[in-house]
């Protein structure tokens, strides 16, 4: 019996991430190997926290890519923050949120739930009301960017709110960092994490986190040892050191993944951050003139909308996952589905980092267009693809990435 190599099928990734990636990460994911404390290697990795710092946009020491996907960000987070008994404000407003909870519970803390319909932001008024009603509470956790809704909430406030009652703040921006503003120092986050394949258009299995002095200090201080070995922060500034202190083996870096990485931050500065933002809103308004010129409908009020993340309401009676079918068998394209409460109503179209571009949009147009209309689903014909090219030609014409 031999086995052939695996060749995937060449498709356009317009889901929820993984997004599609820019071959010169993959070429540089391609080098040689060296070793995880060749001083080389950590030439790579001091410079990696400067890049990092960029993309948060903070003076953080301690910002660094946990070594395994978004998830794992989130854990780090909680696993080091939350100590047995401590009572945990969430907010939950989609998926992401639940998570959050539910690392509370394993964590050993009690969660406080502030629930909020999917779809919508976390309110502040709501979060205030409950800190007030819980003034033991020691940390607040939320969803910046909700990529199970496509909704942003608003961090700055929602932060202030939070540090008013001397709590820490927790905040997920998976899919926000590289499409969305993130700034952790004038937000004032405490906690911080992300995933790589989404905005940043790098392989899945990377986390980049940031924590304040703040939570540092309550890092170093805690009572109980951090359950976990494998993502204790304590342990992991070890390795990832701090100015010229020397380097010790906690786990072996995933060293390719890493250089990936490094080029996508590298991508990421070349272009500038606040054009990268800038790239994401404006092929967003590409898409949306032309999903509403086909008579399609956003799930997220105007002001809340993530550009990166598009909730697109299914048209009635039509069979949303018999459509997505059609998308990836007969164009190579995948969108995602709808989650939960959203499972069947909605689907979510991705316009995340290296594969938000204008030749991403129009595929997109044009293909739900001609399974739609396949399918004799109630939509207009016809304009969505000239809806589009009118918001490109009216700012002139931007280069691809
Ligand atoms: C994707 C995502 C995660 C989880 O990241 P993984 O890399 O899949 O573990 C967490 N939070 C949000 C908001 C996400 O979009």
């Amino acid at each position: 019996m031999t086995y052939p190599s695996f060749h995937p099928p060449v498709r356009t990734l317009m889901g929820p991430g993984p997004s599609d990636i820019n071959p010169r990460v993959l070429a540089a994911m391609s080098r040689p190997i060296i070793g995880h404390l060749d001083p080389a290697f950590v030439g790579m990795m001091d410079q990696m926290k400067v890049l990092l710092q960029y993309a948060f946009q903070t003076e953080n020491e301690l910002t660094l890519p946990v070594s395994a996907p978004g998830s794992a960000g989130m854990e780090t987070c909680f696993a080091n923050l939350v100590e047995p008994g401590d009572e945990v404000v969430v907010c939950i407003n989609g998926v992401f949120g639940m998570r959050m909870k539910e690392n509370v519970i394993r964590c050993g803390g009690t969660p406080i739930v502030v629930e909020e319909e999917w779809g919508q932001p976390v309110d502040p008024q709501k979060l205030e009301n409950t800190l007030a009603a819980h003034p033991d509470a020691r940390l607040v956790a939320f969803v910046h960017a909700e990529t199970s809704t496509g909704v942003c909430s608003d961090v700055k406030t929602l932060s202030q709110v939070a540090h008013a009652r001397n709590c820490l703040v927790i905040v997920d921006t998976v899919t926000g960092l590289g499409g969305s503003e993130v700034r952790v120092d004038d937000w004032g986050v405490d906690a911080i994490y992300s995933g790589t394949q989404k905005c940043l258009s790098c392989t899945p299995g990377l986390s980049p986190v940031s924590f304040s002095p703040r939570a540092v200090e309550r890092i170093r201080n805690r009572k109980h040892p951090v359950q976990s070995w494998f993502l204790d922060l304590n342990l992991i500034m070890g390795y990832w050191g701090s100015g010229n202190a020397k380097r010790a083996y906690h786990h072996t870096a995933p060293i390719n993944a890493l250089y990936a990485l490094h080029e996508c931050l590298v991508l990421l500065r070349e272009e500038g951050l606040e054009e990268a933002w800038a790239r994401h809103r404006h092929h967003h308004e590409a898409l949306k003139a032309g999903l509403e010129a086909m008579g399609l409908s956003l799930l997220v009020d105007e002001p809340h909308r993530l550009p990166q993340l598009n909730a697109v309401k299914v048209p009635e009676g039509v069979d949303e996952a018999a459509v997505r079918t059609q998308l990836l068998e007969r164009y190579g394209l995948e969108i995602g589905a709808g989650l939960g409460p959203l499972a069947g109503k909605i689907w979510r179209i991705g316009l995340m980092g290296f594969g938000c571009n204008q030749r991403n949009v129009l595929l997109c147009l044009h293909a739900l267009e001609a399974v739609l209309t396949e399918m004799n689903a109630p939509i207009e014909r016809g304009h969505a693809i000239r809806a589009a090219q009118r918001v490109y030609g009216e700012t002139g014409h931007r280069d691809e990435v």
